[in-house]
């Protein structure tokens, strides 16, 4: 007989989980709070959906769901993601190994999703919040399947917040984080989970922007620049990325900020203290400062080239005003920023500079030390980090406490950087716990 299985949330990773179900024969239904499946979706990518990436494996993602991942996706990662979407008929571009649908549309990947579900056919309940998953538990030695009441032991109930309740032979929960709740994932999820016994590892915001403690942001607001990132916590450093800084007018943004802000967020939750150092001039080292900085100043080479580009820059620009000579090198706003920050006179002439300011301005350039106070909210994060403890589920996305019971997606103590990871999870996770809730798992 076919199996009977309820998919609660109907995001990315719980589609992916129907549709993976049903075509291993069972009989599905998918529950979705919202009044209509795949919202998140939508909003993913700036609307574009980079829904993987090329360059994938573990060392992408944190958590304790991390150690899952490369057997997970040795049985459905990128290529078997690439080939899921063309078999539904959506074309696949490539940049720079971030893989996109070839429509430039995020609703692309919904509508194929879609489709695919309508196919099959899988039940779709929209409208319909869950509230509580409960398990007849086989006791005594019952084996399951036999019948204690008007529910067989092993079965699973589902019960809707209007206390409408349906018998299940498996339940996947893919309800989902508590990022972007406008999209319907409140955490609901989580409290589903803890009740039926598993340890929820504390959820933060991640991929957001951090809140900063000076009073220059207004200055700057609205600014990009290419600059390399630090994060410090408690004075040692971390994590490092590199890209487009957005500066706002409480802090900084942008996908290298993105990246190192789970770590910021449960730093700060443990009450550390969490600064960001911020490279202003990351290029400085390439071939053509190198040779500006080297030109005439070949006699020192025990100086770094970073050294000689500013001892050469001091020497060319001496006769400049200061706004003049930190022209050209960064942004103008920054460039100001600086002087201020360094206590430089816009109007002083270079050579009039003494060397302490010097010193402090070039230090600026390098590292511009900022004081994060806290991040966004949950309501502006693309993820939330923490979830389920990843060591109470199988290799197949199972429950270790209550057999029967899936996860799959965010839900899970497991998130990916920016740049299409956290949705290969989705699809992925989604695949192996429908297959293994069917009865049909991979090897
Ligand atoms: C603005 C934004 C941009 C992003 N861009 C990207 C990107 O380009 N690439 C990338 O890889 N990742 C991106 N992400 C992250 C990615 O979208 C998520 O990690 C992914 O969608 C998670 O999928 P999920 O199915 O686990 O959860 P969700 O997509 O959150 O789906 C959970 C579903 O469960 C439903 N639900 C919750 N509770 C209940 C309940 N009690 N009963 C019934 N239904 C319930 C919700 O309504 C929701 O539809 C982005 C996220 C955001 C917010």
């Amino acid at each position: 007989m076919n199996r009977k299985i309820a998919v609660i949330g109907g995001g990315a990773a719980g589609m992916t989980a129907a549709i993976a179900a049903a075509r291993s024969g069972a009989s599905v239904t998918v529950y979705e709070r919202n009044d209509r499946v795949g919202k998140k979706i939508l909003s993913t990518g700036n609307g574009k959906c980079n829904f993987s990436n090329e360059k994938m494996g573990r060392a992408y993602y944190r958590g304790s769901g991390a150690a899952l991942v490369d057997n997970i996706y040795a049985n459905f990662g990128v290529k078997q993601t690439v080939e899921f979407f063309r078999g539904l008929g959506m074309r696949i571009k490539s940049r720079d190994g971030y893989l996109y649908p070839a429509s430039g549309q995020a609703s692309t990947v919904l509508d194929v999703l879609r489709y695919e579900l309508e196919r099959l056919p899988v039940r779709i309940h929209t409208g319909q919040r869950i509230v509580a998953v409960d398990v007849h538990k086989c006791e005594n030695g019952a084996v399951a399947g036999e019948t204690a009441g008007s529910v067989a032991c092993g079965q699973i109930v589902v019960e809707t917040e209007n206390h409408a309740k349906e018998k299940y032979d498996a339940v996947i929960l893919a309800c989902g984080g508590k990022a972007a709740p406008g999209t319907g994932s409140d955490g609901a999820g989580y409290i589903m989970a803890e009740k039926l016994g598993h340890r929820i590892v504390p959820v933060v915001p991640a991929l957001t922007a951090l809140r900063c403690a000076e009073d220059f942001y207004k200055r700057v607001a609205g600014v990009r620049c290419d600059a390399k990132l630090t994060l410090y916590i408690d004075g040692q450093p971390g994590r490092s990325d590199r890209g487009e800084l957005q500066w706002t007018d409480y802090g900084i943004s942008g996908i290298p900020v993105f990246q190192l802000s789970r770590d910021a967020a449960y730093a700060l939750k443990d009450g550390r203290s969490v600064t960001v150092s911020i490279d202003l001039m990351p290029d400085l080292d390439r071939e053509e400062d190198v040779t500006y900085a080297y030109a005439g100043a070949a006699d020192d080479p025990a100086a770094s080239a970073r050294d000689l580009f500013w001892r050469k820059r001091w020497e060319s620009q001496s006769w400049q005003s200061m706004d003049r000579f930190v022209t050209g090198l960064v942004n103008k706003k920054i460039g100001l920023l600086l002087l201020k920050l360094a206590g430089i006179k816009e109007t002083e002439i270079a050579y009039n500079v003494p060397e302490r300011n010097r010193k402090e301005l070039t230090k600026l350039f390098r590292s511009l030390i900022v004081s994060v106070k806290g991040t966004n909210s949950f309501e502006q994060a693309q993820v939330s980090a923490g979830g389920i403890d990843c060591s109470e589920v199988t290799g197949q996305l199972e429950s270790r406490i209550v057999p029967g019971v899936y996860f799959a997606g965010e839900i899970l103590d497991l998130d990916g950087i920016c740049g299409g990871y956290n949705l290969q999870w989705a699809w992925s996770s989604g695949y192996t716990a429908g297959r293994a809730a069917a009865g049909n798992p991979a090897e």
